[in-house]
C-alpha cells in the first residue's frame, strides 16, 4: 500500500438569501429595523437583496416620463429623488460629513447626465436605464449603514451577475451566464464576508446596459440567486404577516395560510396575488429550496412557508386586479379565431410583452384580459388593427377566487357586471365592471 489518504469533510456552511423590499427601507427608522433584523437572523451566509426606497420606483418612472416627453418638471423630480434619499441619510448619519451623500450625489448626477441628453434609444431602454437607480441609491444607504453599526458587509453591484438579454423592462434572465458570473464573483466573497448586499430587480446586457426584470422583480432575483448559490433558504421580509388569503386592502378579515406548496403559490401570484412575483417560484421549486415570507414588523414570527411537500391549500383566497382592460378582438374576415389566428394574435402579446391574465374565445371572437398599460397596449392594438377589429373595454377589474362556493361567488359578484367569467374545480375569474346606480 503506498498511502492513504484522510478525507476531512469540509463543513458547508449554509447560505440564505433575504429579500428586503421597498416599505422594509422606507425611512430610517424602517432600515434600523432592517439593520436589526440582520443583526439577529444574518448566521451563517447571507446574500442581502434589496429594492428602492419607498415609492421611488415610481418616482423615477415619473422622471423617465416626464424626460421621453419632454415634461417641465424633470429638475424638480430628480431633486426630489435626491432629497428624499438625503432626508434618510440624515436620519442614519446625521447631517455630519459621511461619504454616504457623495455617494447620493454621484448617482444624482449620473440621473442628471441621463436627462440632459436627447432620447436616442428606445423609451424602454431610457427607463431602465434611469429607474434601476433607485435600487443603487437604497443599497448604498443601507450598506452604509450596516457598516457603521458594525456589521461587515460588501456592496456587490448585481449587474455583474445577473445577465440578461436586451428586453428592456422586462429582462429575459440568462441562466447559464449568470451561474458562471455568481459562482466566480458572488461565492468568493464569503471567505471574506458573511453578508454582501445587492440589488434586486435590475441586471444587465451583454453590452453592459442596464436592464430591469419587470416591477416588483426583487423577489424574483433572490430566487435566481438562491439557485444559482443553492441556498438553503429564502426569506422575503414584508409588511403583512404572510401571505394572507386576500389582499387587507378589500377584506377585513383576512387569514394567513401557515404553509403553502409551490403549486398553490405559483396558482395565487399568477392570478395576481401581489404579495410575491410570480416568476419567483420557478428556481425555488427546481431546486427545492424552501421561501419564507416573514413580517419585518414582527420578524420572531414564523410568517408562510412554502415548499415542495404537503397538501394543497382549502382555504378559500381572493385575488383582485384592479386597472385592468378586456380586449375583444375579431378577425375582419370572418374567418376562425382559434384555426386561422391565435398564432398571430399571441405573437404579437409576447412582441409588446403584454401578459394575459385570462382568455376566451368563441367563433369569431377572443377576449383578452390584461393591465391597462398604455405604453404597451396601444402599440398592439395598432397593429392588431391590421387583421383584426379590437374592441375594449377600460377600467374592469379581474376576480380570481380560488376554492370558490356559490354564496362567495352571488356576495362579491353582487351590483357588479359580469362581462367574462370562467370556473375550474377549484378556480372562479371573473371580469367585472362596477354598475353605475
Ligand atoms: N423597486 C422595484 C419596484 O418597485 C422592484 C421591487 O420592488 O421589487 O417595482
Ligand atoms: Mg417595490
Amino acid at each position: 500500500m503506498d498511502g492513504f489518504f484522510v478525507f476531512i469533510p469540509l463543513l458547508k456552511i449554509s447560505m440564505q438569501i433575504f429579500k428586503f423590499g421597498g416599505a422594509s427601507v422606507k425611512d430610517a427608522d424602517s432600515v434600523k429595523n432592517v439593520s436589526s433584523i440582520l443583526k439577529n437572523n444574518a448566521k451563517g451566509h447571507t446574500v442581502v437583496v434589496i429594492s428602492a426606497m419607498g415609492k421611488m420606483t415610481n418616482k423615477l418612472e415619473e422622471l423617465v416620463n416626464a424626460y421621453f416627453h419632454k415634461g417641465p418638471n424633470c429638475l424638480v423630480l430628480l431633486e426630489e429623488i435626491k432629497q428624499f434619499h438625503r432626508g434618510i441619510a440624515a436620519g442614519l448619519f446625521g447631517v455630519k460629513d459621511h461619504p454616504v451623500y457623495n455617494d447620493i450625489e454621484n448617482v444624482c448626477v449620473e440621473l442628471l447626465w441621463a436627462i440632459e441628453e436627447e432620447p436616442s434609444f428606445s423609451y424602454n431602454h431610457h427607463y431602465d436605464q434611469i429607474v434601476a437607480q433607485g435600487e443603487i441609491l437604497s443599497t448604498k444607504i443601507v450598506s452604509a449603514y450596516l457598516s457603521d453599526q458594525g456589521l461587515k458587509s460588501y456592496w456587490l453591484d448585481v449587474r455583474d451577475i445577473i445577465q440578461t438579454d436586451n428586453t428592456y423592462r422586462e429582462g429575459k434572465v440568462d441562466y447559464a451566464l449568470s451561474e458562471t458570473l455568481v459562482k466566480a464573483r458572488l461565492l468568493p466573497l464569503f471567505k471574506e464576508y458573511s453578508l454582501v448586499i445587492t440589488q434586486g430587480f435590475i441586471g444587465a446586457t451583454s453590452e453592459n446596459y442596464t436592464t430591469t426584470l419587470g416591477r416588483e422583480g426583487s423577489d424574483y432575483t433572490a430566487a435566481l440567486l438562491a439557485y444559482f448559490t443553492d441556498a438553503g433558504r429564502v426569506v422575503i421580509w414584508k409588511d403583512v404577516p404572510g401571505v394572507l388569503n386576500a389582499d387587507p386592502k378589500y377584506f377585513k378579515n383576512t387569514k394567513k395560510l401557515d404553509d403553502l406548496t409551490y403549486h398553490d403559490a405559483i396558482e395565487l401570484t399568477y392570478f395576481g396575488a401581489s404579495v410575491i412575483h410570480p416568476k419567483t417560484i420557478k428556481p425555488l421549486q427546481n431546486k427545492n429550496i424552501p421561501l419564507e415570507v416573514r413580517s419585518f414588523l414582527k420578524p420572531n414570527e414564523p410568517g408562510t412557508i412554502i415548499k415542495g411537500s404537503g397538501t394543497r391549500s382549502e382555504v378559500t383566497s381572493y385575488i383582485f386586479k384592479d386597472q385592468q382592460i378586456l380586449l375583444s378582438i375579431m378577425p375582419k374576415d370572418f374567418s376562425f379565431i382559434a384555426e386561422d389566428n391565435l398564432s398571430d394574435i399571441f405573437n404579437l402579446f409576447s412582441k409588446y410583452n403584454v401578459h394575459i391574465h385570462m382568455m376566451q374565445n368563441s367563433a369569431i371572437s377572443f377576449s383578452v384580459c390584461t393591465d391597462d398599460d398604455p405604453q404597451k397596449i396601444e402599440p398592439l392594438v395598432e397593429e392588431l388593427g391590421n387583421d383584426f377589429k379590437v374592441l375594449y373595454n377600460e377600467g374592469v377589474q379581474l376576480m380570481t377566487i380560488r376554492n370558490y362556493n356559490p354564496d362567495i361567488v352571488a356576495k362579491l359578484s353582487e351590483d357588479k357586471m359580469i362581462l367574462i367569467e370562467q370556473r375550474s374545480r377549484h378556480t372562479l375569474q371573473m371580469v367585472m365592471k362596477e354598475t353605475k346606480n
